[in-house]
């Protein structure tokens, strides 16, 4: 049997000894902390901790292991599933983590923004031929983006709020719109520093470490050695997955961190991949009359192929439905006409405007054949500001309703398997009609992963949207689907049978579940990292 050992990097005296870090036990600071953009629970913690290097995570995990202390690890705190709310302990915020401290003799670039200074490294790897850079996990996408453009490098993963941090999107294997075509954050994370529950660091470099038999070992000189079993459980095959630990055979290792919500350790410094920044990008919006028109439509562009032209991609394909397309026309109906029941939103890329103008021209008998009522594309740089904000009308839309209703809305992040999309649709469609609640169903139909966003207008409403969502969730699993595509499970939970009852709980049940617990006992034998993410706290008790 093969068995990978992985050895941990001791913590240097010396670097123990640097300068302090800010801690805050100012009751209006913590509050801060409590709740992300969810607000779907909100949280209690002792005090705030701000490290800015490596060695300080050290010290403050290792401090906390020894005391039994649970330690949350909070990014930019745009989370929508609860994942960085602390119960009880500390939390480390890693909003000062800006520099890397590996940097080297050269390449390093200093950056300052917003009244912090970034450091940062941006290189060629030779036999990889791309480029890379090694950020800090406090870095926000807006800033790695600012740096990346002056150098007309992109770092593609683009889970639409850049004031998320590179630490938190690679805890959450975070994805978007383009991600169609990109792929999500975990194709491009090239090495992780990361600080174990013990307070150790790994440094892992795909590729360095693959899993055989499901089974590696840690070495570690104040632990010894420890033996780490991976569950049998099957991930779904979906194009997007953020659900749960990414388990499989013979796996890197460095794929069991990404996505794994701060449970395993804190993300200390990220090497990235990049790739060269597109020359434009084109957003179209297709309307159509009939809903199936632009379903099948959508099953044509995934095949297609352009033949005229090279270098032309199909970022994303979006879908947004009737109920969705109305909350836009509430902002701009002039430019949707009234017969339009749903719009595909397109984004390519290309060299320049002809090569772009050819590729529009090759799909434009397929968009006539799925008897389009309008198409809007331009390059004008007043087109692709409105475009960005008219895809912004349908959130903006939907938080204003149940603002207005006091309640809130309930919304899904499942994907299904290709072949189970018709099906899932269909139950969308059933589910809708059922609950009698308002909603909107939009977004990443490239992927089979759509939002259903049910929309309450009271207490009766809410309960039935919960009965609802709990009813697609297990429908999604039922097709072999996922019940997170790109938010991750968090601390999130749903209704079945009148019990409250985990997200991954219906992927996997309950043994799964055990074993997952399992899984992170070993890397964590006192629970103190992240408690509550992935896996509940009592499915921690007595392990
Ligand atoms: C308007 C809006 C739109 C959104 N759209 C999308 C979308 O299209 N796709 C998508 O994927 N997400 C989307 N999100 C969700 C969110 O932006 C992502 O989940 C993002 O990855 C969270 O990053 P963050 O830095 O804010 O993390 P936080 O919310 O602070 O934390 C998220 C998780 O990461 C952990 N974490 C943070 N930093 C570290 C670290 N250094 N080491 C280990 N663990 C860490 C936290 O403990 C927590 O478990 C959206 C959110 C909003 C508000």
């Amino acid at each position: 049997m093969a068995i990978n050992t992985i050895y941990v990097t001791s913590v240097k005296k010396h670097q123990m000894d640097e300068i302090g870090f800010k801690i805050s036990d100012d009751k209006d600071i913590i509050e801060k902390y409590l709740t992300d953009e969810s607000s779907i629970i909100k949280g209690y913690a002792d005090s705030v901790y701000y490290p800015y290097t490596e060695a300080h995570v050290n010290k403050i995990v290792r401090d906390a292991n020894e005391n039994k202390v649970r330690v949350t690890v909070s990014g930019g705190g745009t989370g929508i599933t609860g994942s960085r709310v602390p119960l009880g302990g500390v939390v480390v915020s890693t909003e000062y983590m800006t520099q890397i401290s590996t940097i080297g003799e050269d390449n390093w670039i200093e950056y300052r923004e917003g009244g912090y200074t970034y450091v940062i490294k941006i290189g060629w790897d030779e036999e990889e031929n791309t480029y890379y850079a090694v950020a800090p996990p406090g870095i926000t996408l807006q800033t790695l983006d600012n740096i990346l453009a002056t150098r007309k490098l992109l770092y593609p993963p683009d889970p639409t709020e850049k004031m998320a941090f590179l630490g938190g999107t690679v805890a959450t294997n975070a994805s978007g719109s383009r991600s169609y075509y990109y792929g999500s954050t975990r194709e491009y994370i090239r090495r992780l520093r990361i600080v174990l529950p013990t307070g150790e660091t790994l440094d892992i470099k795909r590729g360095e470490y693959i899993i055989r038999n499901r089974v590696f070992r840690i070495e570690s000189k104040i632990y010894g050695s420890i033996e780490i079993k991976l569950p049998k459980l099957k991930i779904p095959n979906v194009r997007k997955n953020a659900a749960g630990y990414y388990i499989k055979d013979n796996m890197d290792l460095i794929d069991l961190f990404i996505g794994s919500e701060g449970t395993l350790g804190v993300f200390t410094e990220i090497e990235v991949r990049l790739i060269p920044r597109p020359n434009i990008v084109i957003p179209l919006y297709i309307m159509f009359q009939s809903n199936e028109d632009s379903i099948d439509f959508v099953r044509e562009m995934r095949m297609f192929e352009f033949k005229n032209v090279s270098n032309v991609h199909v970022l994303s394909l979006e879908y947004y439905d009737r109920y969705s397309v109305d909350f836009i026309r509430l902002r701009y109906g002039s430019i949707i006409p009234d017969d339009t029941s749903s719009i595909i939103y397109m984004e390519m890329d290309g060299d320049d405007e002809e090569i772009l103008i050819e590729a529009l021209q090759e799909i434009d008998d397929i968009i006539d054949y799925y008897r389009s009522n309008k198409v809007l594309a331009s390059f004008d740089v007043d087109w692709i500001k409105l475009s960005s904000e008219i895809r912004h009308a349908l959130p903006t839309g939907v938080n204003e309703f149940v603002r207005r209703h006091g309640t809130r809305k309930v919304a899904t992040d499942i994907a299904v398997p290709d072949e189970s999309f018709d099906e899932m649709l269909e139950y969308y469609r059933i589910i809708g009609d059922e609950t009698g609640v308002q909603y909107v169903l939009f977004g990443h139909i490239g992927d089979n992963h759509l939002h259903f966003n049910f929309l309450p207008r009271d207490d009766n409403e809410l309960k039935k949207a919960y009965t609802g969502y709990s009813k697609l969730l297990l429908k999604a699993v039922e097709l072999g689907g996922t019940v997170s595509a790109e938010h991750g499970v968090g601390k999130k939970k749903c209704i079945v049978d009148g019990d409250e009852v985990p997200l991954l709980e219906l992927m996997y049940g309950k043994d799964g579940l055990i074993e997952l617990a399992k899984l992170k006992h070993s890397f964590d034998p006192n629970h103190i990292l992240n408690i509550g993410n992935i896996i509940p706290e009592d499915y921690l008790e007595g392990i």
